[in-house]
């Protein structure tokens, strides 16, 4: 099959990495004729919401996808009325506003902290008054990797807090004392057809993904199983077809969800190496109608994210077991530009591998 995809970063590039062995071929729709995605298939160069470019991408494709989250939703309205296409508007809008993602997780009993939303200053002293502090004020939309995050200790930083949302349409929500960070990552075939990988803890830098685990060290496996149930069930209510990543905090409470992706996630880049079928295969797979491939573990799993900067390449493949995956992008500070999988027999060995490749990283950003 031709699969069209809107967006060409490195998450498209691996789809296509993953699909190319099945025998489908891609087309991307992105601004930039040099993304990561034009080593792997064709590139329409355009924005993704104008309708020249998207009626050009679905010329001729037999499937349409999505890897960057903030197409807009009737860029994708058009492109579903033209070519069938996965994962639905309802997923993506649902995941693109922070207020609908928080009601859509109640409604499908998955704990969340307390949250209002605020349009104006007095909107946000008054959610300031019942939330309380410490809290977060993010924008609804648009926000990634932790930007348009403004952490709210006392009344006094509101000012400096809705400047800092540009005084865009906002969640007020508590902030979580979490012990760790988890993801639970699943994908839902056209048939109904649902399954999950591994739990995976994470650890963020900056509102930036750095590493993730497999299987999540510290947690316990009942907090894990739960979390894979809460995105399954999350997918299920959506009806999303493809792959829905879903990340919560772990307190001493139990969890509390944070935000969902309606798409390939990076906590699950290690899927690569570490799982019989990974996250970009089945979405694939989901996305053309296939029937889904094993999510079991192939082994102690884990990720580095490389940040800003490319640590010496010859000394990251040089670490038994390291698995580069390098997105070809010019490095720019907090731009992600790699990252490396590990899959070992064990843990201690997976733990020993990371910790050497995550000196690697940390000497190459500090230098
Ligand atoms: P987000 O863009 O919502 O994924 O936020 C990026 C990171 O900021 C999260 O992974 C957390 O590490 C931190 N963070 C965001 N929201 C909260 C919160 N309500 N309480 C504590 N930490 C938060």
């Amino acid at each position: 099959m031709l699969v069209g995809v809107v967006g060409g970063g490195q998450l498209g590039r691996m789809l296509a990495l993953a699909g190319i062995p099945l025998g489908h071929s891609f087309r991307f729709l992105d601004p930039d004729p040099r993304c990561p995605a034009s080593a792997v298939g064709e590139v329409i160069v355009g924005a993704y919401d104008d309708p020249d470019a998207l009626a050009r991408l679905s010329q001729g494709v037999d499937v349409a996808t999505f890897e960057f989250e903030n197409v807009p939703a009737q860029a994708l309205a058009a492109l579903a009325e033209r070519v069938p296409t996965a994962p639905g508007v309802r997923s993506l809008s649902t995941a693109q506003d922070r207020i609908l993602e928080k009601e859509f997780f109640r409604a499908c009993g998955i704990r969340v902290q307390a949250f209002e939303a605020v349009s104006s200053e007095a909107e946000l002293a008054a959610a300031c008054g019942r939330v309380g502090v410490p809290a977060v004020l993010k924008t609804r939309r648009l926000g990634y990797d932790g930007k348009g995050q403004f952490v709210v200790r006392s009344v006094r930083d509101l000012a400096d807090a809705w400047k800092a949302v540009g005084g865009a349409p906002s969640i007020y929500e508590a902030f979580v004392d979490f012990t760790a960070e988890v993801s639970a990552v699943a994908v839902r075939s056209r048939d109904g057809d649902v399954r999950s990988w591994t739990v995976g803890r994470n650890e963020h830098r900056a509102g930036i993904l750095r590493t993730t685990v497999v299987p999540a060290p510290g947690v316990p496996a009942a907090v894990c199983a739960e979390a894979e149930r809460a995105a399954r069930a999350a997918a299920e209510a959506l009806g999303h077809v493809g792959v829905l990543a879903v990340e919560f905090f772990v307190t001493p409470d139990g969890l509390v969800a944070n935000e969902m992706a309606p798409r390939v996630h990076n906590s699950a880049h290690w899927t690569i190496d570490g799982a019989v079928t990974s996250q970009f295969e089945n979405h694939v797979r989901a996305v053309c109608d296939e029937p889904l491939g094993s999510t079991d573990l192939r082994g102690a799993s884990g990720m580095v994210n490389i940040v800003g900067a490319m640590p010496c390449r010859s000394d990251i493949l040089g670490v038994p077991g390291a698995r580069l995956h390098d997105y070809g992008k010019a490095a720019r500070p907090g731009r992600k530009l790699a990252h490396v999988n590990v899959c070992a027999p064990d843990e201690r060995v997976r733990d020993a591998q990371l910790r050497v490749i995550e000196e690697m990283v940390r000497r190459s950003s500090a230098g």
